[in-house]
């Protein structure tokens, strides 16, 4: 999820072993749509690839990010709700999450998501909610969270689910923002005639082999 501001700050590419993740995809890529698989395997390289999740998402000022959201079909998602690289105690790896109970009624606060640029709209959530993980050490965790990190958590794991934001917002919301939707689905038909994404075979058959990994 993104947060409210929007400070775009850059940082150098971290030295060490080569990049595995490209980049976050944007709407409509079918990898948002996939259903993610619990994962079964951690390796180096899956702790590489979160290692990677929390970079992108600090540096596009982002609170939370979905596996999905970087073209992987993995059940985890990385969340600080502070957005801040510096409070490693609100830094979290979630690995299979599950929400086991929601509290405290619904409310509504606008929300905005890193593959859906430029889109903010309100979203009605679970004021409060008990979620179940393993971290990367393997640990069972459990937490309950309510205010941004209970909205935070809820959004990442609709994105394992294969759903987005925009799913739930009420027909007025939905119009509000359909002209920005409509210049996204613009823009990746764009990128690929230009071969800049490939077409949704090969992404379905990446995705198979990925899961053949870990999952
Ligand atoms: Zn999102």
């Amino acid at each position: 999820m993104e947060s409210s501001k929007n400070l775009l700050e850059e940082k150098g590419s971290p030295s060490g072993s080569p990049r595995l993740l490209q980049g976050i995809v944007q709407y409509p890529h079918p990898t948002l749509r996939h259903r993610s698989k619990p994962v079964r395997k951690v390796d180096e390289a899956f702790r590489q690839m979160v290692g990677e999740m929390l970079e992108l998402m600090y540096k596009r000022d982002g609170v939370g990010l979905a596996a999905n959201q970087v073209d992987l079909p993995y059940r985890v998602f990385v969340m600080n709700p502070t957005g801040d690289p510096g409070q490693k105690e609100q830094e979290f790896v979630l690995i299979n999450p599950e929400i086991l109970s929601r509290k405290g009624g619904m409310e509504e606060k606008e929300e905005g998501c890193l593959s859906l640029p430029g889109i903010y709209a309100p979203v009605r959530r679970a004021t409060k909610i008990l979620l179940v993980a393993y971290n990367l050490q393997g640990e069972e965790v459990r937490y309950e969270w309510e205010g941004l990190a209970g909205r935070a958590a809820q959004h990442e794991i609709d994105h394992l689910d294969g759903v987005l934001f925009i799913d739930r917002l009420s027909p007025a919301a939905l119009a509000e923002v359909r002209e920005r939707l409509l210049e996204l689905e613009q823009e990746f038909q764009t990128n690929r005639r230009l071969g800049l994404i490939p077409d949704d075979r090969h992404i379905a058959a990446r995705l198979a082999s990925l899961e053949a990994l870990r999952t």
